[in-house]
């Protein structure tokens, strides 16, 4: 595919899995804003043509050489952020700020699995919209059996990153306040790490009313459309002096300075959300300084998806977290474009593409 151009359904050759490497048969996916920035161009520095999908699920189907903890047969949680094994960030167990990560569209080594007519097709990260692909094993994290393995696929990316961003991101306490930017797949999984944690109030905030009623379903206590409402004042008659946390995941810059202005004195601004290319955003320096107000970049919700991915399923397990209910529609791979429309239109929390 190329930018700004429909999606295509093509049949490519796949390698077999290299040293190192995983072939899994992919069970779903989800729709991702950051395929969605590279399939509308917004993200520039794409190469195509490239299969996309950043979050997925599946069954191992053969492992190469070399690898030691998965087999055939077993269920897997596709991460983005393989660990290299031997970088500084990896060692401290943050693989999503690896200095190893492989160019954009190739595998670690240069090169790809998938192939067209004998030319490469680059892989957007894992690649989780081939129905079968390859992935080095770092980056397929073993998941129980008995969890259902389609839900599992959200898990990848949108459930981590939003619930990661308020417990690991932010440090949220129970009783502190925190207001969402943004409720789609992303900030819904932040409201439902506020729940975890305690937090109150809870504000979601968005600019669809419909995203606003599946806030307040997955705990938000209040909820506030800009559009139709004083954002500021809301937060203040709700907190009194801004709140605690604001966790901005949407990719809007303007989001991104209003979370900064509501924040209370040792307030923290999660950034989460990724506007195009080049795009900034104003900061009033006095309030970072006079309130030890801070503004921290939050990636896959710094987290380690070794670690992080069975704890979601084990909370997903114990009904403390809901995935089932972040599916707004299943869709056939062939219905991609449908899927990119209705998230780029705001219609959906999570779409869940299912093979
Ligand atoms: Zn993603
Ligand atoms: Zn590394």
């Amino acid at each position: 595919m190329q930018p700004r151009e429909p999606m295509q359904m093509m049949e490519l050759e796949l390698d077999e899995p290299a040293f190192g490497e995983v072939r899994v048969k992919m069970v779903a996916t989800g729709v991702c804003h950051s395929c969605l920035h590279a399939a509308d161009g917004s993200h520039t520095g794409i190469p195509m043509p490239i299969v996309l999908g950043d979050e997925g699920s599946g069954i191992v189907e053969s492992v190469g050489e070399g690898c030691k903890n998965l087999k055939p047969g077993d269920h897997v949680i596709i991460s983005w952020a393989p660990d290299c094994g031997a970088c500084k960030y990896c060692a401290l167990g943050f693989p999503s700020l690896c200095l190893n990560t492989p160019p954009i569209g190739k595998m670690s080594g240069g090169g790809t699995r998938f192939h067209y007519q004998g030319a490469d097709v680059n892989h957007y990260g894992p690649a989780t919209y081939g129905p079968y692909i390859i992935v080095p094993e770092a980056a397929a994290v073993w998941v129980r059996p008995d969890f259902p393995l389609e839900l599992a696929a959200l898990i990848g990316c949108s459930v981590t990153t939003g619930f990661g961003s308020v417990v690991n991101s932010a440090g949220l306490r129970a009783g502190q306040s925190v207001a969402i930017f943004g409720c789609g797949g992303v900030g819904l999984n932040a409201i439902q790490g506020a729940v975890a944690t305690g937090g109150y109030p809870i504000i979601g905030i968005d600019v669809v009313d419909s995203k606003l009623a599946l806030a307040r379903e997955f705990g938000a206590t209040h909820t506030i459309n800009p559009i139709q409402q004083d954002l500021d004042g809301e937060i203040r008659r709700l907190t009194g002096q801004g709140v605690d946390a604001s966790i901005i995941a949407v990719g809007s810059t303007l989001a991104m300075q209003q979370g900064v202005e509501v924040l209370a004195k040792q307030g923290v601004a999660v950034v989460l959300g990724l506007p195009g290319t080049g795009q900034t955003f104003p900061v009033d320096p006095a309030l970072l300084m006079s309130g030890e107000r801070r503004i921290v970049g939050s990636r896959y919700g710094s987290s380690n998806p070794m670690v992080e991915f069975p704890k979601m399923v084990e909370l997903a397990m114990a009904g403390k977290l809901r995935i089932e209910e972040l599916v707004t529609k299943r869709y056939d791979l062939d219905e991609a474009d449908e899927a990119f429309r209705a998230l780029a239109a705001g219609e959906q929390a999570r779409g869940l593409i299912v093979f």
